[in-house]
């Protein structure tokens, strides 16, 4: 059986974000995934309870992705707000999906509090980028699931010996 794609929802043109929009990516291999019914769809924020729009969120500074599954740091709304909860509820519903459709490769965004695989922010809601991860790509990744970031797809198609 060909391995599906877990992809994030936003990158499919859901407008989902924290600010109501959608990040929707354009790219051949999408068509052709979508096509074989190979791309499994999620937003996990959402999947979570998480309303459309929502107040940005961010790992507490100098904190990692694999602290807040631990319980050992949390992820914060920019009014001080704790979601953590929801944030590890969101990473558990896309790992679940994952494993239940067969998917082992993710195709997330980067930058978000859930999603991101190079970079996310760095805790000061200041626009500020570090190195670093989302909750549920650390999850997944902890979970054999190859993790790429939508500038990373063509190191997917290779990845994932999808080329025709
Ligand atoms: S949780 Fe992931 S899929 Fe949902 S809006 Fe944020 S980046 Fe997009």
């Amino acid at each position: 059986m060909t391995a599906k794609i877990l992809v994030s929802a936003c990158l499919m043109g859901h407008a989902v974000r924290y600010d109501g929009q959608a990040r929707p990516l354009v790219h051949p291999a999408l068509d052709r995934w979508r096509q074989e019914g190979r791309l499994v769809t999620i937003c996990p924020e959402m999947s979570a309870g998480m309303p459309v729009p929502r107040l940005p969120a961010e790992i507490e500074p100098g904190r990692s992705a694999d602290e807040v599954l631990s319980g050992t740091a949390r992820v914060l709304e920019s009014n001080g707000g704790d979601v953590t909860a929801e944030f590890r509820q969101a990473a558990e519903n896309a790992l679940a999906l994952a494993i239940e459709t067969g998917c082992a490769y993710a195709l997330l965004i980067d930058g978000s509090p859930s999603c991101g695989s190079g970079f996310i922010y760095d805790g000061s809601f200041s626009g500020r980028r570090r190195p670093g991860e989302g909750v549920t790509a650390a999850l997944l990744r902890a979970n054999g699931i190859k993790v790429f970031s939508d500038r990373d797809i063509d190191a997917l198609v290779e990845a994932a010996g999808f080329t025709d």
